[in-house]
């Protein structure tokens, strides 16, 4: 079976994208591409990019296409992706999709595959309201369900964790809005297309990833 490296990973906010991304970069060694760290990373350092998008992100809204476009399209340009990526928080439109649809024709590698976390609304704002992140490496940690070795320290960079901005319950219930009018008719998108693969995100952190190697390994039973 042919090895399935050119990823997209889906879902409501606080599904567990970034969770599961950590993990699946490291087993298939492709780089994570997630337009919410690349922002915040711009945020941080002050860039132009960072401005711009810090009001449309603290208050949940989502960053315009055009300016979210471009930024993958240079970062899929990057020599790292020739052997495949994982696309995280990206696409997060229609009009998102189909303009990675061009790109990826551009370096000749379209998608092989799409995990859709699927999370009911209840479990999104328990997971979100205990998510505390690493500001510098990105990684994200929660209080009750993935608890860092020392408290309030990354166990990746020694970074200290900070609880997000646009995690409070107001700027939730925009990203839960935008979630459900912009970017769940992705969800026929890539199933028109068999590319959907659903995967039961309510279950422990291990149980979600062991279900999702076995979508891209292929061994399913
Ligand atoms: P997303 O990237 O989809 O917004 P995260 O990966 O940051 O979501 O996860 C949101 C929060 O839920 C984090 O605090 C994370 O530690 C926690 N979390 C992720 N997956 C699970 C899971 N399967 N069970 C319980 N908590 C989880
Ligand atoms: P995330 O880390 O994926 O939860 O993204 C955090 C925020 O970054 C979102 O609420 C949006 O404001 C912005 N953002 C991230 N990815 C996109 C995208 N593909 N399109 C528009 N805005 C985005």
């Amino acid at each position: 079976m042919k090895e399935l490296k050119n990823l997209i990973i889906m879902g409501p906010p606080g599904a567990g994208k970034g969770t599961q991304s950590e993990k699946i970069v490291e087993e298939l060694n492709i780089p994570h591409i997630s337009t919410g760290d690349m922002f915040r990373e711009a945020m941080i350092q002050g860039t132009e990019l960072g401005k711009m998008a810090q009001q449309y992100i603290n208050e949940g809204k989502l960053v315009p296409d055009d300016v979210t476009i471009a930024l993958v399209k240079e970062r899929l340009s990057r020599p790292d992706c020739a052997n495949g990526y994982l696309l995280d928080g990206f696409p997060r439109t229609l009009y998102q999709a189909d303009a990675l649809d061009e790109l990826l024709k551009e370096i000749n590698r379209p998608v092989d595959k799409v995990l859709n976390i699927d999370v009911d609304k209840e479990a999104l704002i328990n997971r979100i309201s205990g998510r505390r992140v690493c500001p510098k490496c990105g990684n994200s940690y929660h209080i009750s369900y993935k608890k860092p070795h020392k408290d309030g320290i990354c166990d990746a960079c020694e970074g200290v964790l900070i609880q997000r901005k646009d995690d409070t319950p107001e700027s939730l219930k925009v990203r839960l809005d935008a979630y459900e009018n912009q970017t769940k008719p992705l969800i026929n998108y890539y199933q028109s297309k068999n590319l959907l693969a659903s995967i039961d995100g309510l279950q422990d952190i291990e149980k979600v990833f062991s279900d999702i190697l076995l979508v891209l390994k292929g061994d399913a039973r």
